[in-house]
């Protein structure tokens, strides 16, 4: 079987680079499960299709076809990648991404990504839901705090503007979504390796995640 190693995690607690530096160490295919829920949010925001209109935001998910190129995303010839990443999008993220139909129409293209050599897949609910039979589960977390300042760092380095104390905010209400919502919600997911990286710098999360799928 094609190994798959699942990172889940809540926002901005450094899952994107402890995965894809993982992935990379190993040679693995990448999947950034949250940028299929960007995609979504960025797709139904320009088609002004109402982020509660649920048989709409279907059609708009399982219509998408996004091809990824190192690491940039295209839509429609539309390389996208920075678009996906601003506060706004992420937001609409979250809220799309508690409704079931809308999760259900992109597990399919998710379970695409399971290609050989192996897959290091990312997300909320990649070890609960999507690859419950994966080698290797990792469910990273940070403080609030540490994971504020990341975001901003992250949204300052792209040229976005950022505040610490809307971005606490916007986090603490993203976290409540994700873990409270009905479906798939946010959790560790059985036999999940806990990594609370809130004092580990990236290497050494790296380490630790290789150290695991080693052993
Ligand atoms: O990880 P990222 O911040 O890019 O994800 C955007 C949003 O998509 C999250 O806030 C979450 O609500 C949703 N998401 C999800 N399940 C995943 C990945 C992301 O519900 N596997």
């Amino acid at each position: 079987a094609i190994p798959v190693i699942t990172i889940d995690g809540p926002t901005a607690s450094g899952k994107g680079t402890v995965a894809q530096r993982v992935a990379t160490a190993l040679h693995f295919h990448y999947l950034d499960s949250g940028a299929l829920y960007r995609l979504t949010a960025l797709s139904a925001l320009s088609h002004k299709v109402s982020l509660d209109d649920e048989a709409a935001l279907v059609e708009v998910a399982s219509r998408l076809k996004p091809t990824f190129q190192a690491d940039d995303v295209f839509l429609n010839g539309d390389n996208v990648s920075l678009a996906i990443r601003a506060e706004e999008v992420g937001n609409a993220a979250s809220k799309i991404a508690a409704l079931p139909a809308v999760r259900q129409a992109l597990v399919e293209l998710q379970l695409r990504f399971r290609e050989a050599p192996g897959l290091l897949a990312d997300g909320r609910d990649m070890g609960t839901v999507i690859f419950p039979n994966a080698c290797l589960k990792v469910f990273l977390t940070a403080s609030a705090e540490a994971r504020a300042e990341r975001r901003y760092k992250q949204l300052i380095g792209k040229g976005f503007s950022a505040n610490m104390h809307d971005l606490l905010k916007d986090l603490n209400e993203r976290d409540a979504r994700d873990a409270n919502r009905a479906v798939a919600p946010l959790k560790p997911a059985e036999g999940a390796y806990l990594l609370d990286t809130s004092n580990l710098t990236v290497d050494q999360a790296v380490e630790q995640v290789l150290g695991w799928y080693a052993a």
